[in-house]
């Protein structure tokens, strides 16, 4: 059997119709197949790899590390300096509440247990969460899943869930005292790019304009609900600011990081003050355990990244590159395009026509894909080293995938 018919017959398949390339090589931008054909890739492993595929310090930082140790025992016992730098790292640039950081293995064992430290926290059960947001796989993340289409097969899943509009600032009312956390991504990012709206609010003795987080922000001070930002896709600088938030004047209490967090190596993490999280040590003793959370070469593989993120300032150059993808992407058949910074929708009018440009592409060498809850959006997520060049080319493909079906 050759690669492809071992990869059907003996890997798990989470969907009818994988990509199925069998790439051999990442470097920078690019991908490469087992022919020696190259992808420009557009959307970095799903907002991952931040800083390039195998960025030379990453894989410094890595190789360094493999020289020290790799698994030595369960995540929290022992004094690992990966993961104290990187915490270290992470708190310097977050606000004075966000000091103490949880590592785990991914997304939404972050979102697991950022829901258990709220329970514990606040001693109530209720959480509300959005529409169409993705927050991970798992039971407890699947339960705040906002589409009943993946959830309802795996019912029963976490009672006390309140599902609401995103942007809606009426529905925030239901928001009560038995909320214990509201789970938020800051931007929506799997239904397509959609970010918080603003609308004036009627707060004695003015009206005030807010954005919708700011709303949200306020609502749970009211009713002493935990905000919780999930940032696991637009945290790591996607958005034009190390941090979302940062761009609508709020602060969470519990802020969840994945994808790019690990530079390209499985790591994610949810982060508190010390003063909640210290409450996960007691009552019960270890309330979250981790055995490979915080892996020693994730936190050494996302520090480095972090530090080339830092020192070759990629978050600033993001708005510049964001706006030359939406001076290129302008054609009768996208019906608009969704921008947060590095994190781009392009809309067309069905999934079908989205389905042959995306096809198109990837024959051409350039690599996309489609919004979970957004089937009729291209997703432009790369690497924010993509160069002006690069984005010129990625653009020019997409308008000739237009032009050779889309109007055809
Ligand atoms: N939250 C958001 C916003 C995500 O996009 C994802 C993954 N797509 C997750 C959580 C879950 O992360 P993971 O796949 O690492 O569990």
């Amino acid at each position: 059997m050759n690669q492809r018919e071992l990869f059907f017959q003996h890997l798990a398949q989470t969907s009818a119709s994988p990509l199925a390339l069998e790439i051999v090589r990442a470097e920078g931008m690019y991908l490469y197949d087992a022919s020696g054909k190259s992808y420009l890739d557009l959307i970095g492993g799903i907002s991952v790899c931040n800083t390039g595929h195998r960025h030379p310090e990453v894989l410094e930082a890595i190789r360094r590390q493999t020289e020290m140790y790799l698994h030595i025992l369960v995540y929290g016992e022992m004094l690992q300096s990966p993961q104290i730098e990187y915490a270290k790292q992470l708190a310097d640039l977050l606000p004075a509440n966000l000091q103490s950081v949880y590592f785990t293995n991914s997304g939404a064992e972050a979102v697991e247990g950022a829901m258990k430290l709220a329970k514990r926290v606040t001693g109530r059960t209720q959480f509300a969460a959005f529409n169409h947001s993705y927050h991970g796989s798992t039971q407890g993340a699947l339960s705040i899943l906002g589409d009943e289409y993946w959830r309802n097969a795996f019912r029963p899943l976490l009672p006390d869930i309140l599902h609401l509009e995103y942007n809606n600032f009426e529905q925030l009312e239901e928001i009560t005292e038995r909320t214990a956390a509201v789970i938020v991504e800051t931007v929506q990012a799997e239904n397509g790019v959609i970010k918080p709206s603003f609308a004036s609010v009627n707060r004695q003795p003015s009206t005030v304009n807010q954005n919708f987080l700011q709303a949200l922000r306020q609502r749970c001070n009211t009713t002493q609900t935990l905000l919780i930002l999930d940032e696991v896709q637009v945290g790591f600088g996607r958005t034009g600011t190390l941090w979302g938030f940062a761009q609508y004047g709020i602060v969470p209490d519990i802020l969840l990081l994945g994808k790019a967090l690990g530079g390209g190596l499985p790591l994610g993490a949810f982060i508190a003050s010390k003063e909640l999280m210290d409450q996960l040590t007691d009552k019960p003793v270890l309330g979250h355990i981790t055995t490979f959370g915080g892996h020693p070469l994730s936190c050494a593989a996302g520090l480095a990244s972090m530090r080339v993120l830092l020192k070759e300032n990629l978050t600033g150059a993001v708005a510049e590159k964001e706006k030359t993808f939406q001076r290129l992407l302008i054609h009768p058949a996208i019906r608009s395009l969704r921008t947060a910074g590095l994190l781009i929708a392009v809309e067309f009018e069905s999934f079908e026509k989205n389905k042959q440009v995306i096809d198109y592409c990837i024959q051409q060498g350039l690599l996309t894909d489609w919004f979970l809850f957004a089937s009729n959006c291209l997703r432009i997520a790369p690497p924010l080293i993509i160069s002006e060049r690069e984005i010129e080319k990625a653009c020019s493909i997409i308008l000739d995938a237009i032009n050779a079906l889309v109007d055809g």
